[in-house]
């Protein structure tokens, strides 16, 4: 494990070089729009691959969700495996899968020492459940580790409470090969690679249409025009006017994390699992950082609001999960919006001849825009069409204002449902271990009363 980075303890500390906006026509090959993780990991690689690209940002790299994550890196995608097969069958789930697995190994052969300096690793997650569920566990680790070919190992009950301090989680799925990053330093040393590469970033360049029609598309920005051979829209939900059908394709969820004040020893005594922690239902992600602090994301909304206003929830949460901490300050938060799909699987594919979509990468962005990048740009030079293992997920109209209530609706009822499920699970535990001391007693009886043996089910344990 190596230090943590300046910037995962103090996220403005993640800036970029001084920007430059476009004032000139411009000619390219590839003209992506948007500087988001999606976005520069499309023009990082066509511009690998030999294409000159231009970045066009209308307002500066990574200021929404691609600048404010986690740097948490696993292989698949928002949308749960189990309901991936049941959409496109067991052979193409595997195929899909296998790429988000190269999407994070993308992101590790970026994350490296000699590319980005300083951009601190560590690695292992592990995902709990929040309901004692060790049947459904064994069979999702026997799906992983024979079918989708994922180095995973099962954690009991007692293994995961040791590493983590709290009767909340029960099982969980421990995966070796995953890793975290500070989110916001990968991203700059993103941008960083690509201008290395021959990209040109424009930053307050917002792209306000295009025309995709026709060889060579045209792309208009307040200051200057672009000719492109192929246009990328990685705009994620703020695209807006150029391609508004195509926004409305995407639900925004704002989400938000805190980084704690340092914590002291009591942390390591509450947690000893060194990676991330997230759980079954999405409610938590956390892990420890710059030693003593806990990084920790939780509340989700489906309107705009400023981070801070949820520092108190995320503070209360904390200690939910580990009251031992005592009262936790909070020390910085942030936050971004992600565009979710319909669907749950990210949008990636060729509109048109020449007019490419990269978007709705949802919670899970790292893995999946690496992969995005490589697939379309394999796409436009090689004419790879394994991009339409993505088809069967079509572009579906989010619903608009209704979509969002509607959203936010069932998204606290998803959350409810899954706390109601963790508090009836904690509480079948403790009616279980109540059950285990009474049939002892009964068991301790029987043999004082010299009839040794315990009950048989008919003869009933109440006593
Ligand atoms: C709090 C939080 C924690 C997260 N943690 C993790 C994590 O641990 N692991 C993980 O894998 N994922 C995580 N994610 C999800 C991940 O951040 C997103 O999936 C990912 O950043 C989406 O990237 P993007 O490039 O599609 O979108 P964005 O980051 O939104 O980038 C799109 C860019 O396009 C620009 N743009 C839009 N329209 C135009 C236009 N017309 N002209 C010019 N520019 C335009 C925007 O200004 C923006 O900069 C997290 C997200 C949040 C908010």
């Amino acid at each position: 494990m190596t230090p943590a980075s300046a910037s995962e303890t103090n996220r403005s500390e993640a800036a970029g070089p001084e920007r430059t906006r476009l004032t000139i026509n411009l000619d390219v090959d590839v003209c992506v729009v948007g500087a988001g993780l999606a976005g520069l990991s499309v023009a990082l690689e066509a511009a690998r691959r030999g294409a000159s690209v231009a970045v066009l940002e209308g307002r500066h790299v990574g200021w929404n969700a691609s600048g404010n994550q986690m740097g948490t890196v696993m292989p698949g995608f928002g949308l749960p495996l189990a309901d991936l097969i049941e959409r496109v069958g067991l052979e193409d789930a595997r195929e899909l899968w296998a790429l988000s697995q190269q999407g994070a190994e993308a992101v590790r052969a970026n994350a490296t020492e000699e590319r980005m300096p300083g951009l601190s690793r560590s690695d292992g997650a592990l995902q709990v459940s929040n309901v004692d569920v060790g049947d459904r566990l064994i069979a999702r680790l026997q799906m992983l580790g024979e079918d989708f070919d994922t180095e995973v190992d099962g954690w009991q009950i007692d293994r995961v409470r040791d590493a983590l301090k709290t009767k909340r989680y029960f099982h969980g799925v421990h995966y070796p090969r995953a890793f975290q990053i500070d989110g916001p330093a990968y991203l700059q040393g993103l941008a960083a690679l690509a201008r290395q590469a021959g990209v040109r970033i424009y930053e307050d360049t917002p792209v306000i249409s295009f025309d995709a029609a026709g060889i060579r598309k045209r792309i208009v920005t307040p200051s200057a025009r672009l000719r492109a051979s192929q246009i990328v829209l990685a705009g994620n939900i703020h695209l807006g006017e150029p391609a508004l059908r195509l926004s409305q394709t995407l639900l925004p969820v704002w989400r938000f994390g805190a980084i704690t004040e340092p914590l002291g020893e009591r942390l390591a005594e509450a947690i000893t699992f060194p990676g991330s922690v997230t759980d079954t239902d999405g409610i938590d992600l956390f892990r420890i950082v710059g030693g003593d602090r806990l990084m920790w994301s939780g509340p989700e909304t489906t309107w705009e609001a400023r981070p801070q206003r949820f520092a108190g929830a995320i503070a209360r949460r904390i200690r939910t999960l580990f009251p031992q901490l005592g009262k936790v300050a909070i020390a910085e938060t942030f936050g971004g919006a992600v565009g979710q799909t319909v669907h749950g699987m990210p949008q990636i594919g060729e509109l048109r001849r020449g007019l490419w979509v990269a978007s709705g990468f949802g919670r899970q962005g790292l893995n999946t825009t690496a992969m995005a990048g490589r697939l379309i740009v394999s796409g436009i030079l090689d004419r790879d069409d394994r991009w339409k293992l993505f088809s069967p997920f079509e572009l579906v109209w989010a619903g608009g204002r209704t979509g969002r209530i509607a959203g936010h609706g069932i998204g606290i009822w998803n959350r409810q449902s899954a706390a109601l499920a963790g508090t009836l699970a904690r509480y079948r535990e403790g009616a279980k271990a109540r059950e285990w001391i009474r049939e002892q007693r009964l068991a301790e009886a029987n043999l004082r009363a010299g009839t040794g043996g315990s009950p048989s089910p008919d003869e009933g344990t109440d006593g």
